[in-house]
């Protein structure tokens, strides 16, 4: 049996009177929920603060991105040490905002899932086709190909205890949700994807669905049987809102 996880990202939101307000709203709200992983994934120069806040909590840190190196003259990046050390257990990578403003590509989000195996983190890989994508037909083949990426870098055994999020672009910050038969499909083929070279890799790991989901959709979402959690952008922000999602999975 596979637990939900419902990961909150903040992305480029938040303050620390913010964080503080949201933190202990969580941590009333979801105290002694059991039967869904929660995590919650602050700006960087958060994650100490929020560590902190998390003391007494069930509530897994998580961060938004890692960068490839450990250390050295590299201006600017966080290496997966330096997020591990604050707490954060379970890193985001490959958002399509990333793959977007950063032009990230499939091949340099490999080795970010690369690094944080090596340095026992869990990846949260995030994948999905764009809006024209989709409506070429070709949703699976861009979901296969960021898929294969990790695989031709690292093997089908690397899926073991980690974490994909299947976020079509087009739904994302958009209040244009998938609806659960649209995720359950794509879910269903991506867990298929990986049972072809590794039935039992593709049976534990988490597929999360993102993209605009809400208080009002993620419990029809949760119904189908590939869909497990969700990563949470604008929704994640609000306690209340936040808590009947994880309590909905
Ligand atoms: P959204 O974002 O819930 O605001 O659509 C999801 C995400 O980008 O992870």
């Amino acid at each position: 049996m596979r637990k939900p996880l419902v990961m909150g990202n903040w992305k480029l939101n938040g303050s620390k009177a913010m964080a503080l307000d949201l933190v202990t709203g969580l941590n009333k709200e979801l105290a002694g929920v059991e039967g869904c992983d929660v995590a919650i994934a602050p700006p960087v120069v958060y994650l100490d603060y929020v560590q902190k806040l998390l003391a007494d909590s069930n509530i897994i840190l998580g961060a938004q991105n890692v960068d490839t190196h450990l250390s050295g003259a590299y201006t600017g990046d966080i290496s997966a040490d330096m997020l591990k050390e604050v707490g954060a257990t379970h890193i985001i990578i490959g958002h399509s905002e990333r793959r977007t403003y950063h032009k990230e590509c499939d091949k340099f989000i490999a080795q970010k899932f690369a690094i944080l195996k090596e340095r026992g983190l869990t990846p949260v890989l995030c994948i999905g086709e764009t809006e024209a994508e989709n409506e070429a037909g070709q949703t699976q083949a861009v979901c296969a190909k960021q898929i294969d990426a990790v695989i031709e870098l690292l093997g089908i055994k690397a899926f073991n205890n980690t974490v994909i999020a299947y976020e079509p672009v087009w739904a994302i910050g958009t209040g244009k949700s998938a609806t659960p038969a649209q995720a359950q499909a794509v879910h269903k083929f991506i867990r298929d994807h990986l049972a072809k070279l590794d039935a039992d890799v593709a049976k534990q790991v988490i597929i999360q669905y993102g993209g605009s989901v809400n208080d009002k959709n993620a419990a029809e979402l949760f119904t189908q049987p590939d869909i497990d959690g969700a990563l949470v952008g604008g929704a994640s922000l609000k306690a209340d809102a936040f808590a009947v999602i994880v309590k909905a999975a």
